[in-house]
């Protein structure tokens, strides 16, 4: 009994002693479900954060003991908690700038695209130029481009210019056309091709890659304000949806600035990982000089530069993504590189000696393949270890390809929606390559299962940035009425904590930050989400449905559900 009471006492002091020293916590999350992302201890009850930093996870009387007369006390009610999720492959300020303009996501056919500018025009009557993005090829079926006289019918004044939903195809109307100057004579720009009829060699307003810049070049500049606004509305979006960090994919280097005044505003509520993007034909010096400085200036947890991006092809749906055999609806195309492989091998090398971290998209098996290659001879003759180079998309892949992002230590970055198995995906993206190429679409399991890293986002605004809808296509690769049966390609169905570790822990690998970042433990940052439903317990199908309640970003409240 002496002994026991003895021990007891010891204990008693030693915690005493603890709990004396410990100052109190600025907020604490009790009564909470945490999948805390840490292999070690993946699920707690409740945690402490204290001046941007979580400080103890755990239960809730270990916790509780740090409750002090000015903590702030989030009772979670048995709610999911999770660390805040990372987008790893965005283009933000032009999803800001979406989120104002026409969006034609989900649009059935050209009658609803049409009904929608009409209410978009009557809204905005005195708009000179309506812009708006997201109709998808499978709606001009057969010839699955868009033309110009479905909007001239509408809009014979007013300029109308509309992005495809992955960015890469463009549709004017007569009017845009020829404010940028585009007749039949206009030849075809560096890796751009103006759609013409076949019969007039007229222009049918479908502009494949870089022919769009031709369009894009006379739209009026959005000004200083109209810009930060868009990153305002952008990452109030991103926070309602549980994002916490993105690697932008470019469109941010150039809004440094912006990115910079609003923090010192004290209203960054998204961290940035921010790429150069570097344009063919080969690395200027320029380009360096550009990069060296915005190193200098932007390394930290908020914003930082310490990469560059590369367009290596285009996209499958308009041939422009380059493989190692032809296209299996048009034997007479294989799609090119837009890189001069040598040049970009080059740049590639000499990058990756400055430390910088490589992204390059890659989306046909031959642009995947000369990636791989490119970042393996920059390792070799770099002697470069853990440089965690990228590749972005990897749509399809040859199956000699998939052990080398383990052996090559190179990033899948990948994005799950994309791989949203509907009409599209078949009737356009699986035609054009045939069964055996669909057959390794978007293989992230079997990337993992030779150890290769894999980390997840959206390329919004090529598709929403909702990450729930992401890790609902990872977990079922099926359409949300459950087709196809089994799923799409249903060998790379992921479980749920494999889909939200690719947002999370292993999104912080991509970006070097897996000691700060990407889960729930004492010393990182508090950065963390809670959500209303916990997605490890419903169906799978209806993961999407998930409403974010709590977005915390270091430390503050940045999102607040009104249901909370
Ligand atoms: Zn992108």
């Amino acid at each position: 009994m002496a002994l026991f009471l003895a021990l007891l006492s010891s204990a008693f002091a030693t915690w005493a002693q603890q709990s004396a020293r410990v100052a109190p916590a600025d907020i604490l999350i009790v009564h909470a479900k945490i999948y805390t992302v840490d292999e070690k201890k993946p699920w707690a009850q409740s945690l402490a954060i204290r001046k941007g930093k979580i400080v103890a996870v755990g239960t809730d009387e270990q916790v509780g003991r740090m409750r002090g007369i000015g903590t702030k006390m989030i009772d979670a009610g048995g709610k999911l908690v999770l660390p805040g999720f990372t987008d790893c492959h965005i283009h933000f300020i032009e999803g800001g700038f979406s989120l104002a303009r026409v969006n034609l996501e989900g649009a059935k056919d050209v009658a609803e695209i049409q009904s929608r500018l009409k209410a978009y025009v009557d809204k905005h009557p005195d708009d000179k130029w309506v812009l708006g993005r997201g109709w998808n090829y499978a709606m001009f079926a057969p010839e699955t481009l868009p033309n110009k006289k479905y909007l001239d019918e509408l809009f014979p004044v007013i300029a109308v210019f509309l992005k495809g939903y992955d960015g890469h195809t463009s549709w004017a109307n007569s009017k845009a056309l020829a404010l940028a100057g585009i007749t039949k004579a206009t030849p075809n720009p560096p890796n751009g091709e103006i759609v013409r009829d076949p019969k007039t060699g007229e222009a049918t307003g479908a502009l494949k890659e870089s022919a769009g810049d031709l369009v894009s070049k006379v739209v009026p500049k959005p000004t200083y304000v109209e810009k930060l606004n868009a990153l305002r509305a952008g990452m109030k979006w991103a926070n309602q949806n549980g994002i916490t960090r993105v690697h932008s994919a470019g469109g941010e280097f150039q809004q440094l600035d912006l990115l910079q005044e609003l923090r010192n505003e004290k209203q960054l509520t998204v961290r940035f990982h921010v790429a150069y993007t570097l344009a063919p034909p080969e690395l200027r010096a320029q380009d360096l000089d550009a990069i060296e400085a915005a190193r200098k200036k932007f390394h930290d947890e908020w914003i930082d530069v310490n990469s560059v991006k590369f367009f290596l092809d285009g996209v499958v749906e308009s041939h422009t993504a380059a493989f190692l055999e032809p296209y299996t609806d048009d034997p007479s195309t294989k799609g090119s590189l837009f890189w001069d492989p040598e040049k970009y091998k080059a740049a590639v090398t000499e990058l990756d000696k400055k430390g910088l971290q490589l992204y390059t998209h890659a989306i046909g098996d031959y642009a995947v393949r000369t990636a791989l290659d490119a970042y393996e001879l920059a390792e070799q003759k770099n002697h470069s270890k853990d440089h965690r180079n990228r590749v972005e998309h990897i749509e399809t892949i040859t199956a000699a390809d998939i052990p080398r992002f383990a052996k090559l230590g190179v990033i899948a970055s990948m994005q799950p929606l994309h791989s949203y198995p509907d009409q599209d995906t078949f009737d356009v993206w699986a035609r054009n390559i045939g069964p055996d190429r669909a057959s390794r679409a978007w293989v992230w399991k079997s990337i993992a299962q030779h150890g290769g890293h894999y980390a997840f986002g959206s390329d919004w605004p090529v598709v929403t940035l909702n990450p729930w809808q992401g890790i609902q296509t990872a977990v079922t690769r099926q359409t949300t009425d459950g087709k196809p049966p089994g799923g799409f390609v249903s060998s790379q169905r992921l479980t749920v904590a494999q889909a939200v570790e690719g947002y999370t822990i292993e999104a912080a690998y991509a970006g070097h930050l897996e000691k700060t970042e990407g889960s729930l433990e004492t010393g990182k940052v508090a950065d963390v989400i809670m959500v209303d439903r916990n997605i490890f317990e419903i169906n799978p199908r209806t993961i999407d449905q998930t409403k974010v309640v709590l977005t915390i970003v270091g430390g503050k409240i940045v999102y607040e559900a009104d249901t909370l």
